[in-house]
């Protein structure tokens, strides 16, 4: 079985290996190495918070090292590597998931998504054939599971043969249980996708365009749920870290 091959360079960003890849010749990647059905290959779409908590949790830092691929998603991390001269673009995890579902049915594409709650992704799965018409998706679980059901959803993913399989946990549970079971299961991409299928499915807005282009989409995250402002301390103190090394 083919290994996920890279033609992109990669640069180091406080001790994670980090790709940089341009948007086309990732989607291209990816699509060649589903149509393989290549290794099990783990994708991270990284953020600044993630890759402080990686400094700080050793665990965590085990899993991106582990993983196969980790791309910049989020203005922190891009950021980060320009001050270190390596300038990147932007890659947030929300838009390559919509990619995929918009090339699902011309390139036969088999998805699946394992997470999110119940009411999410009901929304998304009802708007599906008007958006992007006739998807394969053939599984499709929320992520309210027991850890003894965890089996069982490893023989229905097996069984159902994805491509890709989209896993919305959030961070880091997301990541933890992608290392956890990637050994056992046959899918040529693994990625975890956060609250990926809350803006699609339109429960959860993302941030005006504006906004995205002043690069303050964290400000609107946090104005849409302030119960994260702890979570968002990590960004700071990865700002620090960053010009400290
Ligand atoms: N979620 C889930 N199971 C859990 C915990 C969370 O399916 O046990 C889902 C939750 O419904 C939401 C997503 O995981 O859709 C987490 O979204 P968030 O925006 O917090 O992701 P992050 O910012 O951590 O990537």
């Amino acid at each position: 079985m083919k290994s996920f091959t890279k033609p992109w360079p990669t640069t180091q960003l406080l001790g994670i290996t980090v790709d940089c890849p341009r948007r086309e010749d990732l989607l291209n990647r990816i699509l060649e190495h589903v149509k393989d059905r290549g290794q099990t290959t783990h994708l991270v779409t990284m953020n600044a918070e993630m890759a402080y908590s990686a400094t700080q949790d050793s665990e965590f830092h085990k899993i991106l090292a582990q993983a196969d691929m980790i791309i910049p998603d989020g203005i922190g991390v891009v950021w980060a590597l320009g001050h270190q001269g390596v300038p990147v673009s932007r890659l947030p995890g929300v838009e390559l998931v919509e990619e995929l579902f918009k090339q699902a049915p011309s390139q036969g594409l088999r998805l699946a998504i394992l997470g999110s709650s119940p009411e999410t992704l009901k929304a998304f799965q009802d708007q599906l054939p008007e958006r992007f018409g006739q998807v394969n998706l053939v599984f499709a679980r929320n992520g309210y599971f027991k850890p003894e059901e965890e089996e069982q959803i490893i023989a229905e993913l097996n069984h159902a043969r994805p491509d890709v399989l989209f896993v919305a946990l959030g961070v880091p549970k997301q990541e933890n249980w992608i290392a956890r079971w990637r050994n056992q299961l046959e899918i040529p991409l693994l990625m975890g996708v956060g609250g990926s299928f809350d803006v699609l499915s339109g429960r959860l807005d993302r941030a005006p365009v504006c906004m995205q282009r002043s690069h303050l989409e964290w400000l609107f995250r946090l104005y849409q749920q302030p119960t994260r402002w702890r979570r968002m301390l990590a960004l700071p103190r990865f700002v620090m870290t960053v010009l400290r090394t």
